[in-house]
């Protein structure tokens, strides 16, 4: 039976760091961490996503806030917002919840951020340094397992890892996180074009899923002993639960927790380190700005 990796206790534990981290940086006579949120639309996912991250800025002692705007605010009048918050000083970081409305460019909006308060970590210089392995911002979802990892001393020199997956957010920088020296995985990636991805898996020390199918990872992929990394996050229907859905990763639970050494689960495993890393990168981005200031 697989060990559980505890991504609720590792978050808690992170989040207490960094809470301590802030406690010293505003005694030492500087500001609190100042996050701004941008939040466009009404979106009850975002919106409840953007909840979870100014309470957890609060509560880890740093500053935030939310600001709002209805779904037709236009393209031209979010760049300009995005200039002012990037040239206001008092602003560390700066995170554009997405999606945007289909009138507002994705990309235009993260290119328009700048790097040094890209807290999410999709700006290409952010994406760069991740590539090449310099501190910059990674972003938070596969820094988050990179966190569990460690923190679970699993070690992942000269495992073959397979990472389900090539979205921006997390499949691509999860592979050049895994390839960098001292992590020295051998990696390869799979997605909507890969054949025979069952045995691909089925070959993986370290599998990581992060397509947003339930349940594809079967039993039959995961090898004995192999550590499994579970990303999704996908609604099912539940006539039992109140909502009527609950939530469950892109692997099956059940049967890969019999044959995986490790395993996270879902709810409870990756997701709740997303939250805690964007801390880590704010208190960053804080001591980032305070440096550039003087
Ligand atoms: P995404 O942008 O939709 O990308 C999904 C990837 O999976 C794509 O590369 C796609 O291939 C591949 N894929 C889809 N169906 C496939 C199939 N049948 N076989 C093989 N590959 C397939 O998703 P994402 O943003 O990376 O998110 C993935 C999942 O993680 C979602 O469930 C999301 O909710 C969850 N997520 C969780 C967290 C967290 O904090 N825990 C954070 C972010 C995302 P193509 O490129 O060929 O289309």
């Amino acid at each position: 039976m697989a060990t559980l990796i505890d991504g609720k206790a590792t978050a808690q534990a992170v989040r207490a760091e960094v809470k301590e981290e802030v406690e010293k940086w505003t005694k030492e006579g500087n500001r609190a961490p100042y996050l701004a949120v941008v939040l466009i639309g009404d979106d009850p996912a975002s919106a409840s996503y953007v909840r979870g991250k100014a309470k957890a800025c609060t509560e880890a002692g740093t500053r935030s806030d939310t600001l709002t705007f209805d779904s037709s605010i236009s393209e031209t009048e979010t760049l300009e917002l995005i200039d002012r918050l990037n040239s206001d000083d008092d602003v560390d970081g700066i995170l554009v919840q997405l999606p945007l409305p289909d009138q507002i460019d994705d990309r235009k909006i993260i290119h328009a951020l700048a790097p040094k308060k890209d807290v999410d970590g999709f700006h290409p210089v952010n994406v760069g340094k991740v590539v090449i392995g310099e501190p910059g911002f990674p972003p938070a979802t596969p820094a988050g397992i990179m966190e569990l990892l460690r923190r679970y001393d699993i070690s992942t020199t000269g495992k073959r890892a397979v990472v389900l997956g090539r979205s921006n957010i997390v499949g691509k920088p999860m592979v050049n996180m895994l390839l960098q020296k001292g992590v020295d995985a051998t990696v390869t990636v799979c997605h909507s074009r890969t054949r025979d991805i069952d045995q691909i898996a089925a070959e993986a020390d370290l599998l990581i899923a992060a397509i947003g199918r339930a349940h594809f990872v079967t039993g039959d992929m995961v090898k004995e002993g192999a550590v499994v990394i579970d990303v999704g996050i996908n609604r099912v229907e539940d006539a039992t639960r109140p909502r009527g859905y609950r939530l469950v990763g892109d692997v099956d639970f059940e049967a890969a927790e019999r044959k995986a050494s490790y395993i996270t689960p879902v709810p409870g495993g990756v997701g709740p380190m997303t939250i805690a890393m964007l801390l880590k990168n704010t208190v960053r981005a804080a001591r980032m700005n305070a440096a550039s200031l003087v």
